[in-house]
């Protein structure tokens, strides 16, 4: 590792000069390959304390320039033991989110040629190839025809999932009001009624969507979806909600349903979901941020059965897709719906492409106005690995998911706590005797230890109030070993744990 030492190398760089872009951008690659050789020997949760930062750099920024040498030492033993290294091989936390070499080289390349692709005729190569990358992955997916670009609909890369569900949202409401106006109706008194069903499952973003939407909190019905059903909501709840809602008075148009959720990837049944939804006219999002990446695979595919009956569905391949952060790529069936919603007109903004109607202004799918020629890096992706290495990729992860799950069956000091579907593992210390908060301090406690140690990360949830232990085995560099070690780690803290009670 580089000596901490500044050795003021002064001199900066010129804006854009082409014999400096290559001799540094070279050595800003061959210092990120000696992140990735060394990764596993720094902690892989970060050991800083808060503030840790200001201490280490300067109050103000430079007069004068410095040169790279200074930022890259900077960056060495300042920032990076400021990072928590989700390209470990042993983090386990949250779900992944991939790095790959393609999906760098894409990123890379997006970020060199830096064009602001908002409308068709800012680069039509960016909103081009995004159609058609999407399309690409709408088919590995075997999305419905109607999500393609051929027909009224298509796909677009948001950043998130969070900006997807909200986007679709805004559709659904903007729909609805004018739908209402129609029959005569006033847009104040629709709008206190409107109503949207998810589960209790459902990650956190489509609370936030409704809140960004205006959506009254009341009217926001988060229903319970417990053990019973492996957390995956139950059609007759979701039935019988709207019918006490319609019967209310209230105007339901909303539901999201989650293929892979968040705490235990559970799956709704989207096709009984999806049937009611349709028979009282809500627009329905499935949202399949994680396990989408898995629905490539055949053999995982029928979980999206149903997907038909959907408006708009979207996963992130930024989690589990090898595709660098962030790339959520949502297809919506009508996207004259979407345009519509979240189109702007300014005078400073057309041009004769867009008025004759020929293109596709991605600006008119999203929120900002701006955005980044995201499409590269997923299209890089889908031809550097090919549909058969993505397949094998995302097996070879739910393979170790499997061996660790079995690992974890065979010591009846632990129990799994939901079903393992795709390359999540969820399970807990059995309660310890002495434990009256049914192992919840324990389970934490333990966590911690294994976390503080630095030699894997990995993070929780609770399920029917249990506290669950999470192993999301997802990172591009996990293989079976790491696995075995983590399992290892888990067990000899346990271990002491145990005998200090
Ligand atoms: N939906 C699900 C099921 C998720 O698991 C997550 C994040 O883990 C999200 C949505 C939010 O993702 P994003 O960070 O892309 O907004």
């Amino acid at each position: 590792m580089a000596s901490c030492e500044r050795e003021a190398t002064g001199s900066g760089l010129k804006p854009l000069d082409v014999d400096e872009f290559r001799a540094t951008a070279h050595r800003m690659v061959d210092f990120i390959a000696d992140y990735y050789r060394d990764i596993e020997t720094f902690p892989v949760r970060s050991q800083v304390k808060p503030g840790y930062l200001k201490q280490l750099l300067p109050e103000t920024a430079p007069e004068d320039p410095e040169g790279l040498d200074d930022v890259l030492t900077d960056v060495q033993c300042n920032i990076i033991p400021g990072l928590t290294h989700w390209q470990s091989p042993n983090f386990f936390a949250y779900f992944p989110s991939n790095s790959s070499t393609a999906g760098f080289l894409g990123e890379m390349l997006s970020g060199g040629l830096n064009v602001n692709g908002f409308s068709w005729i800012n680069s039509p190569a960016a909103t081009e190839l995004e159609v058609i990358v999407l399309d690409w992955l709408g088919k590995l997916l075997k999305l419905p025809e109607e999500f393609l670009s051929s027909g009224e609909g298509g796909g677009v890369i948001q950043g998130t999932a969070s900006e997807a569900v909200l986007v679709s949202i805004l559709a659904a409401k903007n729909h609805v009001l004018e739908m209402s106006l129609k029959k005569g109706l006033s847009k104040w008194s629709i709008l206190s009624t409107l109503t949207v069903y998810t589960s209790d499952q459902a990650h956190s973003s489509v609370e936030k969507a409704c809140t960004i939407a205006g959506i009254d909190p009341q009217n926001l019905r988060v229903l319970p979806a417990n053990g019973s059903t492996n957390y995956a909501l139950p059609p007759e709840i979701f039935s019988k909600a709207l019918a006490d809602d319609v019967a209310a008075g209230l105007l339901p148009f909303f539901l999201c349903a989650t293929v892979g959720t968040t705490s235990s990837t559970a799956v709704d049944p989207i096709l009984a979901l999806g049937t009611i939804a349709k028979e009282y006219g809500l627009w329905f999002h499935v949202d399949a941020a994680y396990a989408g990446s898995a629905c490539i695979c055949p053999e995982y595919r029928h979980h999206l059965d149903g997907v038909e009956l959907a408006d708009s569905f979207s996963m992130n391949a930024h989690k589990w897709l090898l595709t660098n952060f962030e790339c959520a790529a949502l297809w919506v069936k009508n996207s004259n719906l979407l345009v519509t919603a979240l189109s702007t007109q300014a005078e400073y903004l057309r041009n004769k492409a867009s008025e004759m109607r020929m293109v596709v202004d991605f600006k008119d799918w999203q929120i900002p106005l701006g955005r980044r020629f995201r499409s590269l890096k997923l299209w890089m992706i889908l031809r550097l690995y090919g549909a058969s290495g993505l397949r094998a990729y995302i097996r070879n992860h739910i393979e170790i998911a499997k061996h660790l799950e079995d690992l974890i069956r065979a010591d009846d000091r632990f129990e799994i706590l939901a079903p393992r579907t795709f390359a999540l593992v969820c399970f807990r210390l059995k309660p310890l005797v002495g434990d009256l908060d049914n192992g919840y301090r324990s389970n934490a406690e333990l966590q911690e230890a294994v976390n503080s140690s630095g030699s894997i990360f990995f993070t929780h949830t609770v399920l029917s109030g249990v506290y669950t232990l999470r192993i999301a085995v997802g990172a591009p560099l996990t293989e079976m070993r790491h696995v075995d070690k983590a399992w290892e780690v888990i067990k000899e803290h346990a271990e002491s744990l145990q005998l200090k009670r």
